[in-house]
């Protein structure tokens, strides 16, 4: 293995020193004052970057933890919900929802496609009874962002909620929840927020908090009624995940020092490199016009060993990649570009990659590609802020 390790994962991800010297700090007492303070001040960055003006949660789990979270707060047993499911993630959904007890409508999408805003209108026409809609925002397992900001417009006409898992998404690309009608937004803290796994951030609407009012949770740990609550002493419910919080308020204004816009211009110029190379390359893109903007999801060619690409992107670059699930094991290469991760990072991706390729299966695409990847990645960085990028914050 070479000794320097480039994270190019979609989660975890690598961290700035400024986040890792602030996780080294000893203990704080959760119920003292210094963490209180630090409680209170997460949450304006916090609010900023998920766009809503509510509370956000911060939950000890995982992402899936929130993902439950949500679920068993927001729905009772008996009730109806529609998944949106096109990917590894959209199948969870699927099956907290069962583990709930829940009614479920499936809208299915082939892997690689985003799930249509129409599609999500017919079935909740079909079925009004529909008391959620669950989705990903960006889709980890294919590299597709859904269309959250049309289905949001479509769940806010109706008595559905919508539930959106953006674990892999939220700072990385645009998700202002309140102006999209999103009743339900999470995240967890190992993807775009540049720190170790464990910590999940949750917001809910006005009208989700009402739900979830109205709703008995269905289980003791996660009760989002009582952790708003507690939220406004500077509290969780339980023993706070003290580094984890105080690692996120350096985090936080570490990603947010020269506003969101930079973020997302920043993530989208990432983007760009990751796909004009790997188009480059004569390699496809696995998501081919909605495509999330914290990975890249690369289709291998037929007959290509997918798992012995990644092992000699490992041990011959140090780079680790991830490769494909289900049935695109060994078939997909995916380039994370989420977390302390910059140009070099990617470029250096992108060259083990092609290298890898080529000693495994003797293919290679144009000479410039890493050129042509530096031009469309230096381009995105330059026009004029607000312009190219598709969805900019409102
Ligand atoms: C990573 C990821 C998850 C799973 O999060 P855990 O922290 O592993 O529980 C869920 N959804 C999406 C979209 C993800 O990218």
């Amino acid at each position: 293995m070479p000794e320097k390790i480039h994270l190019l994962t979609p989660g975890p991800t690598p961290l700035p020193e400024c986040v890792r010297l602030a996780l080294a700090r000893d203990m704080l007492h959760h119920r003292k004052s210094e963490f209180i303070a630090i409680m209170h001040r997460i949450q304006e960055n916090l609010r900023l970057l998920f766009g809503t003006v509510g509370p956000v949660l911060p939950l000890s789990c995982s992402g899936t933890g929130a993902m439950t979270a949500a679920v068993y707060g927001l729905f009772q047993p008996g009730e109806k919900v529609l998944v949106a499911e096109a990917g590894k993630f959209g199948q969870r959904w699927r099956h907290i929802a069962a583990a709930r007890g829940l009614g479920i409508v499936t809208l299915y999408a082939p892997w690689g496609e985003a799930v249509p805003a129409e599609a999500v209108n017919k079935k909740l026409d079909d079925d009004p009874s529909i008391a959620g809609v669950l989705m990903q925002l960006s889709e980890t397992s294919t590299g597709v962002l859904h269309p959250a900001r049309e289905v949001g417009a479509v769940c806010r006409e109706r008595k559905a909620l919508f539930v959106v898992d953006g674990i892999s998404a939220v700072g990385l690309s645009p998700c202002p929840m309140d102006a999209w009608g999103i009743d339900c937004l999470l995240t967890g803290s190992q993807k775009g927020l540049m720190l170790p796994p464990g910590l999940a951030l949750l917001a809910l609407s006005p009208r989700a908090w009402k739900k979830a009012e109205n709703t008995t949770p269905g289980c003791f740990y996660f009760n989002l009624v009582k952790e708003r609550d507690n939220l406004v002493k500077g509290q969780t419910n339980f023993t706070s995940p003290v580094n984890l919080i105080v690692g996120l308020d350096e985090s936080l204004a570490f990603l947010l020092k020269d506003g969101l816009e930079a973020v997302y211009r920043k993530q989208w110029a990432l983007t760009m490199l990751a796909r004009s190379g790997v188009s480059a390359m004569g390699l496809e893109l696995f998501a081919k016009e909605n495509f999330a903007w914290g990975v890249t999801s690369v289709l291998l060619p037929k007959g290509l060993n997918g798992a012995a690409v990644l092992r000699c992107a490992a041990e011959k670059f140090g780079v680790l990649m991830a490769g494909g699930q289900d049935h695109l094991k060994g078939r997909l290469v995916r380039i994370g570009h989420m977390g302390y991760v910059d140009w070099v990072d990617v470029t250096a991706g992108l060259y083990a990659l092609n290298q890898s390729i080529k000693e495994v299966g003797g293919f290679c695409g144009a000479r410039d590609y890493l050129e042509q990847a530096l031009a469309a990645w230096s381009a995105a960085l330059t026009v004029a802020p607000g312009k190219a990028l598709p969805l900019t914050h409102s």
